[in-house]
């Protein structure tokens, strides 16, 4: 049976290009893990960084694991052999490393029956030599580890590109102290940027629960873990864009290429626009290398980035991507920044929808949301995309923000239609018009964000929430409601925003088949704490240990404005330095 799984596998590789298949010999062995399913793994541009990142280096051999899916996890369990990586096809017990990336907090429990697929026990307590170390890094990892800590050995937070090499390199000056699991991490923990050891801190509560303390055991670690920035690396001029290309991925046989990092706007639900800050973009010059590189390989790029329109010189870009008979496509844009131009481009490439994210109805929530977007100027880019051709628009809206009330969600209503008959009127010579499509999902506070002290709104009111929306608009011609599961979105605020007493409760839904409902109800803290509770501003936060540059001061501020559904300004790189990031010395 065991033989079946090899051969899928194999034939999967058959189908890739770009894959990197390393004699082990002398070389340090990393599984890298993505924890869920490979056509997901695959599509996700951060992940294949990291396996290029380590496979550039001569005395690293990187392979791929991902979570097995349908007919795969069948002769998986069929076989009843631990999990295979995908080049080699080697037990994940053979590797020195197993590293998670992680970019969603609802892949957590995947972590878990990775680990047991594996046959690799589950607690870091359990773990010693020969065992490999398992590792984690990801965007998640840098707003809140916490909920991972007694499953991970230790985490490497920030961008890998500024502290992959620092980890292999002490990985290796360390190597003779290995059998010595403690001493070995403590010595990690010491001398690499951003590695996080959960085992070596000490968190203490207070009768009520919350935090009252959370220091180093030992002093020759941190107090404060700095996640590793890249900065350096951008200016190097160097453009990221995904080495491996197979058809079996949510974008099909595309190259991604990344265009900037972080985003400039500051949204204050936006972890991503506070934690990768400052924003950067890459040159232009440097982005259309990357993309020549790219179209030796394929017909098509994916460009990425927080927002594309935002990228200075886009419509020179994708002008030369047309122009040379090829395709992209983009993963968002603003709809203040949309161009003639790029549209124009966008239709010459075949795209077909186009997603733009108001996140509210009301301008008040907008503006609560430092969206800065009315809706005059959402209604004349809807105009303009539908005057130039019948494409489909992707709409993001948020229900759920703090302090929304049931006209807020009206509000949402009334706009959705504004568009559509904007989109009427605008194709009504063509006859053609293109279809809406409305993602609503519930808003989620995370860490490091101005909404950080909000609660998620109870479940009850977002399902009612959920209902009014969908048959408000059920009627209406070409318009299209889709919801996520507020159930989904407790498990992910309880991940978002846990301490490491919430691993009790993932451990729990993991023993009992994924039985949430079960998990939570039993469990000895109550998971209402982490979610439903609004938290103080002066409260001690379990992700306060991680120090992004970011000042609680600023934070404060944002929230306090919010509060007052007052705008702030937006970055400006050079001549800003109020939250703290591109200077040493805050604004007070
Ligand atoms: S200091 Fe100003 S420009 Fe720099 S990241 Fe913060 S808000 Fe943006």
């Amino acid at each position: 049976m065991s033989g079946d799984i090899i051969s899928l596998y194999r034939a999967r590789l058959a189908k890739e290009k770009g894959f990197v298949k390393k004699d082990w010999g002398g070389r340090l062995s990393v599984a890298l893990a993505y924890p869920n399913y490979y056509r997901l793994g695959m599509s996700n541009l951060g992940f294949q960084i990291v396996y290029h990142l380590l496979n550039q280096r001569s005395d690293v051999v990187a392979e791929r694991v991902f979570l097995p899916e349908g007919q795969e996890m069948s002769l998986h369990l069929g076989a009843g052999k631990p999990l295979l990586s995908l080049e080699s096809q080697a037990s994940l017990q053979r590797f020195d490393i197993v590293a998670f990336s992680l970019s969603f907090e609802n892949d957590y429990p995947n972590i878990l029956k990775i680990l047991e697929l594996a046959k690799i026990p589950l607690l870091s307590e359990q773990r010693s030599a020969p065992c490999p170390f398992v590792m984690a890094g990801g965007v998640t990892t840098f707003l809140n580890p916490e909920p991972l800590a007694r499953f991970l050995d230790f985490f490497l937070l920030g961008e890998a590109e500024a502290n992959i090499n620092e980890f292999v390199d002490a990985f290796l000056e360390f190597a003779a102290l290995r059998d010595d699991k403690k001493e070995f991490i403590k010595n990690l923990a010491g001398n690499v940027p951003g590695l996080y050891v959960p085992s070596l801190y000490r968190p203490e509560y207070h009768q009520d629960g919350t935090l009252k303390s959370f220091f180093p055991k030992d002093d020759q670690v941190p107090e404060k873990i700095k996640p590793a920035c890249s900065t350096d690396e951008f200016i190097d001029g160097n453009t990221p864009l995904s080495t491996i290309t197979t058809p079996d991925t949510e974008f099909g046989d595309k190259v991604l290429v990344e265009l900037g990092r972080g985003c400039g706007r500051s949204c204050r639900f936006c972890a991503a626009g506070y934690v990768y800050r400052p924003p950067r973009m890459h040159r232009e010059s440097d982005i259309i290398a990357s993309i020549d590189s790219a179209l030796e390989r394929c017909d098509q790029v994916g460009l990425l980035a927080a927002s594309v329109s935002d990228i200075p010189g886009i419509e020179n870009i994708t002008s030369l991507i047309v122009k040379r008979g090829h395709s992209f496509s983009v993963s968002s844009l603003r709809a203040d920044s949309i161009t003639q131009g790029l549209l124009d481009h966008m239709k010459q490439a075949g795209q077909r929808t186009l997603t733009i994210a108001p996140e509210a109805g009301s301008e008040r929530l907008r503006r609560l949301t430092n969206k800065h977007l009315t809706r005059d100027r959402i209604t004349e880019t809807v105009t303009l995309i539908s005057e130039t051709s019948d494409f489909s628009i992707k709409l993001y809206f948020l229900i759920g923000l703090p302090t929304e009330t049931k006209n807020d969600v009206a509000e949402i209503v009334d706009l959705v239609k504004v568009i559509r008959h904007n989109m009427v009127k605008a194709s009504a010579a063509r006859g053609r018009i293109g279809q809406i499509r409305l993602s609503v999902n519930c808003f989620i506070p995370k860490p490091f964000t101005p909404f950080q002290w909000f609660p998620l709104e109870q479940l009850s009111s977002l399902k009612e929430k959920q209902k009014w929306l969908k048959k408000s608009l059920v009627k209406e011609g070409g318009i299209k409601v889709n919801t996520d599961l507020p159930k989904w979105a407790y498990v992910q605020a309880l991940l978002s925003m846990g301490d490491r007493r919430v691993g009790a409760i993932l451990l729990s839904a993991h023993e009992s088949g994924g039985d949430w409902t079960k998990a939570l109800r039993f469990s000895k803290i109550n998971p209402d704490f982490f979610v439903y509770r609004p938290k103080g501003l002066n409260e001690v936060l379990p992700w306060d240990f991680i120090d992004h540059g970011i000042t609680k001061k600023h934070l404060i501020n944002e929230y306090k404005l919010a509060l007052k559904a007052k705008e702030s300004d937006v970055c400006h790189v050079g001549e800003c330095y109020r939250c703290g990031v591109c200077s040493e010395t805050a604004e007070s």
